[in-house]
């Protein structure tokens, strides 16, 4: 971060939407049939729309060019047209920092100065880009370092698919868009409950898994919830990606002290909603996440429990326990390595697969449950001064409250 002359940090103040400022719209994060509507509003002609709409949709998203001259193949005129409404514009890296063991890790910022993590985290045989789904996070769940922000606001379904375009631009992935692909598989485990921001999630996902754009496979794509069991369902229906839950404790009292949606949907619900989750059979399990925290969750008749709850619910189901990962000022200490491995010992006796999964990036604050916004991170003081001058340059401070209460979910 650059520094004043006067030694102090500036003062970052919510930017206004460049494509806002113009009059013209961000042609990203459209989906197709937003794309058609666009494209007929703004005079192409109706005869052309359908053609002219798989062009603009291949460039964008096959091709990630970032500008309008760059789309050969559409005439002149249509260019010209495309030019004067719209603009192809990625939110700012701010920040992008490079773990040692190779995961890299974005903090994005968006038009109007809200900022969300994301994180690319590459293996032997695929990349998995981790995106965030809201600004902070409603749920407060007590190990997690997400928790301890409000939630300030969900995402756009062009902000959600705008993380995927700015990884594979820092990647360098648009040259060879179908052979040695980079992001090979997306998590939506970032920051926020993706299934409080179903709309979104569902339009940036249907985005990305178009054939003739990004083309991932839905089977390449995993949703992580806390449980959200009214839109479990739906989200097997409607999009049909992957489904972990986020278990992380085999009693009710212990599940609802660390997360605290527990108490509106326990343990019995969530499990049966996985039980009816549509879709889900031993080809295409479920994953339940398990933080392992000392003497909290670890114990063997906690791992004899797991076993038992997932043979009573008969769910083809398979148990990645994540080493707990610490944050400034966490409550909580991570299992011994011993427990973790005897934990692991059980479920796998009980014919669940239960492999631990190595922590990446910690030395960036980039593994599970240490996002939270660099903004969210400054002192108490440091934020009243930033939102009194944001506050004073747009007259427009009470979005966020309001938006806050409305989606006081739980
Ligand atoms: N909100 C969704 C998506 C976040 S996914 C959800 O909760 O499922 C991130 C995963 O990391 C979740 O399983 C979450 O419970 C887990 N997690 C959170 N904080 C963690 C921490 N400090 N160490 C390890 N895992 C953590
Ligand atoms: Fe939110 Fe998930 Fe963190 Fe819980 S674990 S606070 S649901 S991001």
């Amino acid at each position: 971060m650059q520094i004043t002359p006067n030694g102090q940090e500036p003062i970052v103040s919510p930017r206004i939407d460049p494509a806002e400022a113009t009059g013209k719209k961000n042609i990203l994060g459209y989906d197709r049939d937003d794309l058609k509507a666009a494209l007929l509003e703004a005079g192409v002609p109706e005869k052309q729309v359908k053609m002219r709409t798989s062009q603009v949709w291949h460039w964008l998203y096959h091709r990630g060019v970032t500008d309008f001259d760059a789309m050969t193949n559409v005439s002149k005129d249509v260019r010209a047209l495309l030019k004067e409404h719209f603009l192809i514009t990625r939110p700012e890296v701010v920040e992008a920092q490079y773990s040692n063991d190779g995961t890299r890790k974005y903090l994005i910022r968006f038009a109007d100065g809200n900022e969300a993590e994301t994180v690319y985290i590459p293996e032997d045989d695929r990349g998995t880009l981790c995106i965030s789904s809201q600004v902070g996070c409603t749920l407060n769940c007590k190990f997690c370092h997400t928790g301890t922000m409000r939630l300030v606001r969900n995402l756009t379904a062009g902000e959600i698919v705008a993380q995927l375009m700015v990884a594979r631009d820092d990647l360098g992935e648009w040259e060879n868009p179908t052979e040695g692909r980079r992001v090979t598989n997306i998590v939506m485990m970032g920051m926020g409950e993706p299934l409080y921001n179903f709309d979104n999630v569902k339009k940036a996902l249907e985005i990305v898994m178009d054939e003739e754009g990004i083309q991932l496979s839905k089977r390449r794509i995993t949703l992580s919830t806390s449980g959200v069991v009214p839109h479990m369902e739906r989200c097997g229906q409607e999009i049909g990606v992957n489904l972990a839950v986020s278990l992380h404790a085999v009693r009710d009292d212990v599940r609802s002290d660390i997360m605290p949606i527990n108490k509106k949907y326990g343990l019995a619900e969530v499990l049966q909603a996985c039980a009816d989750y549509p879709g889900a059979h031993n080809a295409r399990r479920i994953t339940f996440e398990y933080t392992m925290l000392k003497d909290i969750n670890d114990s063997d008749a906690d791992a004899k429990e797991l076993v038992r709850l997932i043979r009573k619910y008969k769910l083809p189901a398979k148990v990645n326990l994540i080493p707990f990962n610490p944050w400034p000022g966490s409550d909580y200490e991570c299992s011994d390595w011993d427990r973790i491995q005897r934990f692991s010992d059980i479920v796998y006796e009980g014919g669940i697969s239960a492999p631990v999964r190595t922590p990446r990036g910690r030395d960036i604050m980039a593994a599970c449950g240490q996002l939270k916004s660099a903004s969210e991170k400054k002192s108490r003081a440091e934020r009243d001064r930033e939102e009194a001058a944001a506050k004073a340059a747009t007259a427009d401070g009470a979005h966020v409250d309001a938006a806050d209460s409305a989606l006081g979910w739980v």
